[in-house]
């Protein structure tokens, strides 16, 4: 199954102001492939995440599995189904707990018996190539790489359709962040899990990404098949993000060119378009097909 957001909007209201940080976002992540999600901060990205974790409520849109393959088996109430891993893996581990009970605990209301259990997290920390001892370590004796193996783990356990990663290997170095992304594809090639991949780092795209969607002050201003939106790239907010990148260096993160300019209403004026003079620079377009699976939201040719 995929999981399937249509036309998210997602408003913040703090002390009378409203953001209106996601603006009509549709995506289809699906099992088995790699959706990156990239752009700037404060773009909707993380807001979007968790709209497809469930862990918000979007203000207008849905959110649904779609697609063949429905097992009648799978009694799982959908939430059970995605599962999201941190930037902070902190943020996904209880640090009274050892890391054994951590792993476990998405599994515990599941009724499998314990020795099942045990065996099903040993298999876990060994597939994301974790050594046994950790099982019994607190989170505060790992390694930030370590830990987000163990977030990564916690989030496999209940076998999940889709897996939300929010900039998983940010807060990490080069090597260990390029060790992961070697385990995630190898997890993925044999589980068929699907990933929600939010990132700024290019390699992880490159390395990753079966397809890209390009945020844009709350906005998908591009997206497509991996290769296509790399190697052709169409919206000039997306020429920005890769130009940004020698190629020959991946370790810098992408960076745009034009930061977000919010207006005095909390949406961005200038969304559409960095380019001054295009023709929807002042009042933006919808994305529009210019191939098959591929969207922009660009009238230049
Ligand atoms: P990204 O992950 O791309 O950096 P976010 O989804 O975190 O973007 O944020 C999008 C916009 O919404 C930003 O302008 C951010 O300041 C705002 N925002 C995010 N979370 C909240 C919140 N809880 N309350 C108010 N505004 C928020
Ligand atoms: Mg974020």
């Amino acid at each position: 199954m995929d999981l399937v957001l249509d036309d998210i909007k997602v408003d913040y209201r703090r002390r009378g102001a409203t953001t209106h940080a996601v603006r009509g976002v549709s995506v289809r992540v699906r099992r088995g492939e790699t959706l990156a999600i990239v752009g700037e901060s404060g773009s909707g990205k993380t807001t979007i995440a968790k709209v497809a974790a469930g862990l918000r409520k979007a203000t207008a849109g849905t959110v649904a599995w779609r697609g063949e393959g429905d097992d009648p088996e799978d009694r799982r109430p959908p939430a059970r189904r995605v599962q999201m891993v941190f930037q902070h893996p902190m943020q996904s581990l209880d640090p009274l707990w050892k890391v054994r009970r951590s792993v476990a605990e998405p599994l515990r209301r599941s009724g499998l018996p314990g020795a099942e259990v045990q065996a099903r997290v040993s298999e876990l920390i060994e597939q994301v190539g974790l050594a046994p001892s950790v099982l019994d370590d607190y989170p505060r004796e790992l390694s930030g790489g370590q830990a987000q193996r163990v977030a990564i783990a916690r989030a496999l356990v209940c076998d999940p359709e889709i897996v939300i990663l929010d900039e998983p290997t940010a807060s990490l170095d080069q090597t260990v962040r390029s060790r992961i992304l070697a385990r995630l594809s190898r997890l993925q090639d044999e589980t068929g899990v699907g990933y929600l991949m939010i990132t700024h780092d290019i390699s992880s795209v490159r390395r990753l990404a079966t397809r890209i969607a390009v945020m844009y002050g709350g906005l998908i201003v591009e997206s497509g098949p991996a290769e296509q939106v790399l190697a052709d790239a169409r919206h000039p907010y997306t020429r920005a993000l890769i130009d940004a990148v020698p190629i020959a260096d991946p370790r810098v993160p992408w960076k745009a060119v034009a930061p977000l300019r919010r207006g005095p209403d909390g949406t961005f004026p200038d969304v559409a378009c960095p380019v001054p003079g295009s023709p929807c620079a002042r009042h933006g377009t919808g994305l529009h097909p210019i191939g098959p699976d591929r969207l922009v939201a660009c009238t230049v040719r």
